[in-house]
């Protein structure tokens, strides 16, 4: 029997409405190529105009509408003018990766076939790793708060929250990860020489975890030599895994190495499958360029090959990543790129690859 994939597509703001089309037609093309059936059902909420219709970004119900599905594909949201960026970001995405526990941000850097790198004489090959962010925990609690205020004593203590389930679970996401890749390596992202409780714990978590993935090679860098090297010798690594500060850190790091935001994809994943990943682009609502037609869609058709391989679409998932290598290898470039190609022409170009 044919599967059938159920999809809240997400346009939001901006760009994100002009991107998503692309990723969609990818989406399609690959359905009719690898024969499974898409059911696509569009939201309106996550964004300005909903904000400005409703006083807030999503209903009431969003999580009900949203549960069913098998997986979230995700525009971008922003639109300062009208919604200050912290309320469109709390108000949409963060729910949805905090209420559908979406404790893994995992994010692809590879540097494509025809885009310059920033990094001198770096070849596509050079630059191929992921970056495994844990995503619900670590430096990024509210715990701790203000004393003495208006002293000279005043005080701020913010603390870090590391559990053994939560860095368990985000390791263990990344030894699997890892142990799929031919080069079976992992670099863990630590400090544990500054940071005295919370880093040696994580590392203390990555040996114990080592032990159950033999074959896994582990290697672990402090942050700051580690964000040295990812510029310095970015083919020394295949999965790195971080804690939500640091992998926040290294997941915008890692992109900028690629030549622009404009190709790189992201996935907010809940492994256990208890709720819906979700699948967007790291580039934001840019309204310094929506309405002109140049925005780069690979971050949305790359995001579509993520949520696909997440599906268990592997062939249909590799297939959009090639399409999309060899359609940047033949010069069609947005202007973010260096070239003059449009958002359609460039959505075209890789569906045409695709059907090829
Ligand atoms: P965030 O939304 O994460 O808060 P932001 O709004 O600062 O971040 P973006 O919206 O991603 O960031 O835009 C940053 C810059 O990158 C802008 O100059 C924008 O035009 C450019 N940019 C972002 N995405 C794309 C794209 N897909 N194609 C071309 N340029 C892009
Ligand atoms: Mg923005």
């Amino acid at each position: 029997m044919t599967k059938t994939y159920d999809i809240a597509v997400i346009p939001g703001d901006g760009i994100g409405k002009e991107v998503m089309p692309e990723g969609v037609r990818a989406l399609e093309a690959a359905s009719q190529l690898f024969d499974f059936n898409l059911n696509l059902e569009y939201f309106d909420f996550a964004c300005a105009e909903y904000y400005q219709q409703h006083g807030k970004m999503l209903p009431d119900d969003w999580f009900e509408q949203l549960e069913g599905f098998d997986a979230l594909f995700f525009g971008a949201v922003g639109l300062p003018d009208v919604v200050p960026d912290h309320v469109s970001l709390w108000g949409s995405l963060l729910q949805f990766r905090r209420h559908f526990d979406q404790y893994v941000n995992l994010r692809p850097v590879k540097l494509m076939p025809g885009v310059a790198s920033p990094l001198a004489g770096r070849e596509p090959g050079d630059v191929d790793f992921l970056v495994v962010r844990e995503n619900t925990e670590g430096e990024y609690s509210s715990i701790g708060g203000k004393m003495f205020e208006g002293t000279e004593r005043e005080t701020v203590i913010q603390e870090t929250v590391m559990t053994r389930t939560g860095v368990d679970r985000i390791l263990k996401y990344a030894f699997n990860l890892a142990q799929d890749r031919p080069e079976k390596h992992l670099t863990s992202a630590t400090k544990s020489n500054g940071i005295s409780i919370t880093m040696p714990y994580w590392d203390e978590r990555v040996k114990a975890m080592q032990s159950s993935y033999p074959e896994v090679d582990v290697d672990s860098y402090h942050i700051d030599i580690l964000t040295a090297n990812f510029v310095m010798h970015p083919d020394w690594f295949d999965i790195v895994v971080a804690s939500n500060l640091f992998g926040d850190i290294l997941s915008d790091l890692g992109p900028a190495c690629t030549g622009t935001i404009g190709i790189a994809p992201s996935a907010n994943i809940n492994p256990e499958g208890t709720f819906p990943s979700l699948f967007e682009p790291v580039h934001g609502s840019a309204p310094d360029i929506a309405g002109q037609g140049i925005a780069n869609p690979i971050g949305q058709i790359w995001s579509a090959s993520l949520m696909l391989d997440h599906l268990g679409e592997r062939d249909a998932a590799a297939a959009v990543l090639e399409a999309i290598e060899s359609t940047l290898a033949t010069g069609e470039l947005t202007p973010d790129m260096g070239g003059s190609a449009t958002t359609d022409s460039l959505g075209s170009a890789v569906v045409r690859a695709l059907s090829a």
